[in-house]
């Protein structure tokens, strides 16, 4: 999925962010100090200098360009979940027909980067509520992932985000976000493990009370 400008809310963005700051899990980050465009220029700037000191030759046709492709990935694909005003736009529906049962979203792409290395976080996310007045269109899960997602990110502070921008939108507590990722700094530097993954977890409400209801969650999700 990528960016659709005309399916954001600013608002609704910044009200979430207000939320977050209250539980201490948003981002540390300045909120609108720069346009897109003033980034992207930037970015292409300082990009090139990291390419001249690891000694590449920028006159090669092949890399000329690379600086420019950078800033705007960064920009536009990786990380506009910085900004509040891309924010998906969420429809809520009025829970009518009094459903009270989980609803659950399974296999979520989760696509981010370490705020350590800005290197490759990749992994699938769970997410599980069950509804109070609310219900939500399913999508727009899978956009609340993909929003906090593309940021760079640990993978704790992201179940949180998840987690907490649900409860406000859904003004219930009984929700639950997994997340089962691959590090790549993990993988490709430091221990150079290929095979652990990490999973974290935020269950809140009836999901942390209920003992019942949090074992056929576990068994539903299996
Ligand atoms: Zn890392």
């Amino acid at each position: 999925m990528s960016l659709d400008k005309n399916k954001t809310d600013k608002e609704l963005g910044l009200m979430i962010s207000d939320y977050l700051k209250t539980k201490g899990v948003e981002t540390p980050k300045i909120e609108g100090h720069k346009t897109d465009k003033e980034k992207i220029a930037v970015i292409d700037k300082s990009f090139k200098v990291i390419l001249e000191t690891l000694g590449l030759d920028l006159s090669d046709d092949s890399l000329k360009d690379t600086s420019r492709r950078v800033s705007s990935m960064f920009i536009n694909e990786v990380f506009w979940g910085l900004e509040a005003s891309n924010f998906p736009k969420i429809t809520d529906i009025d829970n009518k027909m009094g459903y009270d049962s989980m609803v659950i979203e399974r296999n979520i792409n989760v696509q981010s980067k370490c705020e350590h290395h800005f290197v490759e976080i990749d992994g699938l996310a769970t997410v599980a509520y069950i509804p109070k007045n609310k219900v939500l269109g399913l999508s727009k899960l899978n956009r609340v992932v993909e929003y906090f997602s593309k940021r760079p990110q640990v993978q704790e502070r992201l179940t949180e985000q998840i987690y907490y921008s649900l409860e406000y939108i859904l003004e219930t507590s009984d929700i639950a976000v997994l997340i089962n990722a691959k590090h790549f700094c993990v993988k490709s530097r430091g221990v150079e493990d290929t095979g652990s993954d990490t999973f974290t977890s935020k269950l809140g409400g009836k999901f942390k009370t209920d003992s019942m209801l949090r074992t056929e969650f576990f068994t539903m999700i299996k």
